[in-house]
């Protein structure tokens, strides 16, 4: 099973994909989180990335695609979710072609709508823990005392770029919607709004599952 997570920055894809992975015995790509591990690791990559990151721009086409090309050609042998990814039209296209080769296509596109004002509190309350990559929310998951002192939060995720980041969203990503409905692929929207749980069940429910 092929499946895509469409939503702007903060509608909860990267929770909703990590359980729907689980449930769906595929691993999840998901290409930030894949160019964060880059930039982590000091690579020529990494370094290329980090600036278009931290003003919340797209990175190029062509090294999202090298990311994607590998994981199928490995561990996403049999299937995938993709979350932040794609991210504009010449990325679903690329997409469309290398999965066709494989003789899979996108099975499902699952796509989640929050408001932007919740967006922005969501994301500009977020905050990570860098030895464990678990993420908190200052107000609705606070970080334990003893982690308290080290979290820390996204370069991209106050709140200039955050606003940004959905302008890219709005003019890029948001397009992919008609995309994979002319194109005949499922597209069930969800309201992103609700608890991690209740938004878990409808996935499952509209994916029959
Ligand atoms: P995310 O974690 O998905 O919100 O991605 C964080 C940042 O990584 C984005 O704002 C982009 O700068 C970059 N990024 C992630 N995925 C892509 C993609 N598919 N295409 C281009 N840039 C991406």
């Amino acid at each position: 099973m092929d499946l895509v997570l469409l939503g702007a920055p903060g509608a909860g894809k990267g929770t909703q994909g990590a359980l729907l992975a689980r449930k769906l015995h595929v691993p999840k790509i998901a290409t930030g989180d894949m160019l964060r591990d880059a930039v982590r690791q000091g690579t020529e990559l990494g370094r290329r990335a980090k600036q278009v990151m931290d003003a919340g721009q797209l990175v190029s086409d062509e090294i999202v695609l090298g990311l994607v090309r590998e994981r199928l050609a490995s561990d996403a042998a049999e299937g995938a979710v993709f979350d932040g990814y794609p991210r504009n039209v010449a990325q679903a296209e690329s997409l469309d072609g290398l999965l066709g080769e494989m003789g899979r296509r996108i099975n499902a596109v699952v796509y989640l709508e929050v408001d932007d004002d919740a967006i922005v509190r969501r994301m500009t309350g977020r905050r990570t823990d860098p030895e464990t990559g678990v993420v908190y929310h200052v107000e609705h998951n606070p970080p334990p005392a003893e982690v308290a002192d080290r979290v820390v939060q996204r370069e991209d995720d106050r709140e200039a770029t955050v606003r940004h980041r959905l302008e890219v969203y709005r003019e890029n990503t948001a397009p992919l919607v008609e995309h994979y409905r002319r194109a005949g692929v499922p597209v069930h929207t969800v309201d992103g709004g609700g608890s991690i749980d209740a938004v878990q069940g409808e996935i499952l429910g509209l994916l029959g599952r």
